[in-house]
């Protein structure tokens, strides 16, 4: 993804999971969603024939068919609809207990995102808390979101 190279001034350099974890790939469907990661944008394909959106990016619309889509970019902000919390590892030098979790995502259009919890111990993890997203550089074309609880998750924690 060498062609996505940004300059970011919001870099803040944070890592959660070490340089074994594996990286993912994008394909011409996904590299428009990968070229905003790397600029700390999520964006979510928006059929222009019907409104529907989708996450993961496809080609065709599900809900019309249409190949028409533009990119419509999110809050970030939603909450964890489900997640499992990992004991054991997938690559080396990751650090455990781990989070993976399914996020409902604000103003998408009900759509969800598998991701990661960070920044939280697993005990504080619920179904329903607020989150937030933050952006873990893999490199400096790869940007991964993650999520954390967000400030209005205080009270819940
Ligand atoms: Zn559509």
């Amino acid at each position: 993804m060498s062609e996505t190279k940004t300059s970011g001034p919001d870099r803040t350099g944070e890592r959660f999971f070490p340089d074994t974890m594996p990286a993912p790939l994008a394909s011409t469907t996904t590299l428009p969603f990968w070229q905003a990661a790397a600029e700390h944008r999520l964006v979510v394909q928006r059929c222009t024939a019907c409104g529907h959106t989708r996450l993961p990016p496809a080609p065709i619309c599900p809900a019309c068919r249409s190949a028409e889509a533009d990119w419509k970019e999110l809050s970030g902000r939603g909450e964890i609809y489900t997640y499992t919390i990992v004991h054991r590892p997938i690559a080396a030098g990751q650090p455990l207990p781990c989070v993976i979790a399914v996020i409902a995502l604000d103003d998408s259009g009900g759509l969800r995102i598998m991701s990661n919890v960070v920044g939280a111990k697993p005990e504080e993890i619920a179904i329903g808390l607020p989150v937030e997203l933050v952006w873990e550089d893999m490199s400096p074309d790869l940007a991964v979101p993650r999520f954390r609880p967000s400030p209005a998750a205080e009270n819940q924690r």
